[in-house]
C-alpha cells in the first residue's frame, strides 16, 4: 500500500514424526498498529504533560504577580480570590504531576525504561526520607529507620524512592502531630519486605481492596484538604508490579497502618 510497514517474522522448521523435514513455516505478523498506538499512547502522556502544564504555569505566575501588586493589596476580596486560583492551580498541578507519573509507569517498557540495579535499599530509604523530611517537621513527626546495612536488592532506585515517598507522604498524612512513622526493611530468604508503618486514623477493612484504584478516597473530603490526589497508592501498585513484588496493608482504625511492600528475590 506503499506504507511503511513493521513485520515480526516466526520461521520454523515442518518435520513429520520420523524427524523428516516437510517443509517450513514462515508467519509474518504486521505489527504496525500495535507500534502505533503504544507510541501513540506515550506521545499522548508527554503532549497532556505539555498541553496542560504551560498553561496552568502561565495562571500561576500571573496570580502570584497579581498577588504581590501593592495597590491590589488593601482589597482583602480580591486577595482572598487570587489565593483560592493559586491554591486550586497547585493542587492541579499536582495531580496532573502524579497523572503523568502513573501513565509513565504503566506504559513504559520494563526493558528499556527502568533502570535496574542491585542497589542498596538503605540508601533508597535515606534518600526517600530526605525528600519527606519538610513534611514529617511540619507535624512534629519521628521517623525511625531501620535496615541493615548490606540489604541490596535489584530495583530501580528512583521508582522505589518514589514509591517510598508515596508512603511516609501517607503516613504523615494521615497521622496525628508528634507521633511516630517507622520505615522497616526486612530480609526474609526469598522475599524482601519494606514497611512504612505509621499510628495515624487507620483504614476500615471495607476499604481496604479499593485503596489502590485510581482517585479512590476514604474520605474524599479530608484527602483533598490534606493535598491528596488519590493517585499515590496506585502509583506505589503500579512500582511494586514493576518488581514483579506485591503490596499489602495491615490496618486497625483508630491504631495506625502498615503497608509492605513484598520483592521476591531472585534465586
Ligand atoms: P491520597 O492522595 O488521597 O492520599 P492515596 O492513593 O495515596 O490517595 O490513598 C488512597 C486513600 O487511602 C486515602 O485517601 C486514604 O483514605 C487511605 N490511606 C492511604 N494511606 C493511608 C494511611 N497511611 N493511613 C490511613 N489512610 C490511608
Amino acid at each position: 500500500d506503499g506504507k511503511t510497514h513493521i513485520i515480526n517474522i516466526h520461521a520454523s522448521a515442518l518435520v513429520d514424526e520420523t524427524g523428516e523435514r516437510m517443509g517450513a513455516l514462515l508467519i509474518l505478523n504486521d505489527v504496525t498498529r500495535m507500534r502505533q498506538l503504544e507510541t501513540m499512547r506515550k506521545d499522548f502522556a508527554a503532549n497532556v504533560s505539555h498541553e496542560l502544564k504551560t498553561p496552568l504555569t502561565s495562571i500561576q505566575g500571573f496570580t502570584e504577580t497579581l498577588l504581590a501588586e501593592p495597590s491590589l493589596l488593601d482589597n482583602a476580596h480580591v486577595v482572598r480570590c487570587l489565593e483560592i486560583i493559586a491554591n486550586n492551580t497547585k493542587r492541579l498541578t499536582t495531580i496532573i504531576d502524579d497523572l503523568l507519573k502513573l501513565s509513565e509507569i504503566e506504559h513504559a517498557d520494563r526493558q528499556k525504561d527502568f533502570n535496574f540495579q542491585e542497589a542498596p535499599l538503605a540508601d533508597v530509604i535515606n534518600s526517600a526520607a530526605a525528600i519527606c523530611r519538610p513534611d514529617l517537621d511540619s507535624k512534629q513527626i519521628k521517623l525511625e529507620s531501620d535496615c541493615p546495612a548490606d540489604l541490596a536488592l535489584p530495583i530501580d532506585p528512583f521508582l522505589l524512592e518514589l514509591a517510598l515517598v508515596n508512603l511516609v507522604e501517607n503516613a504523615v498524612k494521615y497521622s496525628p502531630n508528634n507521633s511516630e512513622v517507622g520505615i522497616s526493611a526486612e530480609d526474609k530468604g526469598r522475599e524482601v519486605h519494606v514497611s512504612v508503618i505509621d499510628h495515624g486514623t487507620g483504614i476500615a477493612e471495607a476499604h481496604i481492596p479499593r485503596i489502590f484504584e485510581r482517585f479512590y478516597r476514604v474520605d474524599k473530603a479530608r484527602s483533598r484538604e490534606l493535598g491528596g490526589t488519590g493517585l499515590g497508592l496506585a502509583i506505589v501498585k503500579h512500582v511494586a508490579q514493576i518488581h514483579g513484588g506485591r503490596i499489602e496493608v495491615q490496618s486497625t482504625p483508630g491504631k495506625g497502618s502498615a503497608f509492605t511492600l513484598i520483592f521476591p528475590r531472585p534465586m
